[in-house]
């Protein structure tokens, strides 16, 4: 089945011909590691790995080659060392298995590649020299910048500005050394406090866009297939990686399609800390949110416009997954993936509409198929071995939510009958079983499960 996909360069949706079927290659850029990932961090991740698997299942596993960079150089990376007095090296590995972890907990596979940037340092050197022997960069000051003057005709082009609209509109750093207000900075120099390795023009360390135009050469080749990211980072990263690529390695047209997922929002809003909306992926896992769910609502929302994470999206997911789990708990999935969802995946990565195929195959009671669904969009539902933690608590409460019932009903009576001693007794078992109740004014009884919650403690109670 064609693929197509959304070309921010052509913009418009275009059918997707790979330069060589045998290794379909694509770049996506990876995070800053300082801190945990954020939520909106999480959706690149979980976009680009429903293209990935796509990807794998129409060319075959071992036909895709996915990279993902880890960026373990930056000024932001400085300023937290300095500020918490540990070291970079510390701060960047800690967080990079943050990452990992919190990635793995949404059903995210690991890109074949992931690239840091510290290890590709001579590379960067090799193509800025490169830029610099071609004309298209200058050193001033101990700085390298790339000159925007030396390749007007290309550069904008993927957002669809020139120069000068970009030099009207942005707030760009004017330096004195700078020939155009738009030339960006290669290399720079690095005082003995800072991070800084020897090179041409001194000790310093890389611009941030480098590293990307590096390591998608080093692995990927001059020419690769898609290359993906936020759509925050269409100017200047892409337009700089772009930039670079093209400039020091003409024979080659860099990324042929450029993905770019639109911005997640919190309950209608940015999400932002002085808005007190913000949180990391670690965050919602250890409020008990399962990574399935988190999975669930961003596939809900196709990746081009912009998603919205609500609390009650949350709660829908959540149900609606539960449902799935135990229509599908003992189900022997299809070997063969369900070809409309395939259908709805390769036209443009239409998430919504593999999720409207799952509710249709689940409604028509198609339990094997829904399986091969499930899983191949990356939700682990099985109660036993390998499913999330949280998850698995979920669908254990559903599961003995009659059993919660009855008891609480059981103490209703002997309330009612004034036996409290009893009334008590059941009280304190399902507190021990990790489920309290709270008694409303109106006569009803709420209950809640607490963190030590062990269904495994209600099954002797009568
Ligand atoms: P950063 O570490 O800020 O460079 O971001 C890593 C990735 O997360 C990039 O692909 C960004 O485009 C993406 N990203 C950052 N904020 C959001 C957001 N609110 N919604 C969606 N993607 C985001
Ligand atoms: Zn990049």
């Amino acid at each position: 089945m064609t693929i197509k996909l959304h070309n921010t360069k052509t913009r418009k949706k275009d059918p997707f011909d790979p330069i060589d079927p045998g290794n379909v290659r694509m770049y996506v850029c990876g995070p800053t590691v300082y801190d945990r990932a954020h939520l909106g961090n999480a959706r690149p991740v979980v976009v680009f790995d429903v293209l990935y698997r796509l990807l794998r299942h129409t060319y075959g596993a071992d036909h895709v080659t996915y990279v993902r960079n880890f960026t373990d150089v930056d000024d932001k990376i400085n300023a937290r060392a300095a500020e918490s007095g540990r070291s970079i090296g510390e701060i960047t590995s800690e967080t990079t298995q943050w990452f990992l972890d919190d990635m793995a907990a949404l059903g995210a596979l690991e890109p074949d590649h992931m690239p840091r940037a510290t290890q590709y340092i001579p590379q960067m050197v090799a193509m800025i020299e490169e830029l610099i022997g071609k004309g298209h960069a200058y050193e001033a000051e101990g700085h390298v910048l790339f000159a925007v003057d030396s390749w007007r005709e290309g550069y904008g082009r993927l957002s669809g500005r020139s120069v000068d609209d970009m030099i009207a509109g942005a707030r760009v750093e004017v330096a004195p050394y700078k020939k155009n207000p738009m030339d960006f900075v290669l290399w720079k120099p690095s005082g003995a406090d800072l991070p800084g390795w020897e090179s041409p023009w001194g000790r310093g360390r890389p611009g941030w866009h480098i590293e990307c135009s590096a390591m998608a050469y080093e692995l990927l080749g001059e020419s690769f297939d898609i290359h993906g990211g936020g759509n925050d980072l269409m100017f200047p990263h892409h337009e700089n990686e772009i930039a670079q690529s093209c400039c020091a390695h003409p024979e080659g047209d860099f990324a042929r399609v450029w993905l770019h997922n639109e911005m997640l929002q919190v309950e209608g809003r940015k999400m932002s800390k002085s808005l007190g909306n913000f949180f990391t992926v670690r965050d919602l896992l250890e409020q008990g949110v399962p990574g399935e769910v988190i999975r669930f609502v961003f596939l809900s929302t196709h990746y081009r416009k912009p998603m919205d994470w609500t609390a009650e999206r949350a709660r829908k997911a959540e149900s609606e997954l539960i449902g799935w789990a135990l229509q599908t708990g003992e189900v022997e999935a299809q070997a063969e993936i369900p070809s409309d969802l395939i259908a709805e995946l390769s036209n443009d990565l239409n998430t919504h509409g593999a999720i409207t195929v799952l509710r249709r195959l689940s409604n028509e009671g198609k339990n094997q198929e829904l399986k091969a669904g499930l899983n191949f969009l990356g939700f682990n539902l099985s109660v036993d071995e390998g499913s999330q933690k949280a998850f698995k608590r979920s669908i254990a409460i559903e599961e003995s939510r009659p059993k919660i019932e009855q008891l609480i009903n059981m103490r209703t009576k002997a309330r009612n009958d004034r036996d409290f001693l009893k009334a008590d007794e059941i009280r304190d078992k399902l507190r021990a079983a990790g489920i309290s109740l709270k008694d409303d004014p109106d006569g009803g009884v709420t209950f809640k499960r607490e963190s030590n919650f062990d269904p495994s403690k209600l099954e002797d109670l009568e």
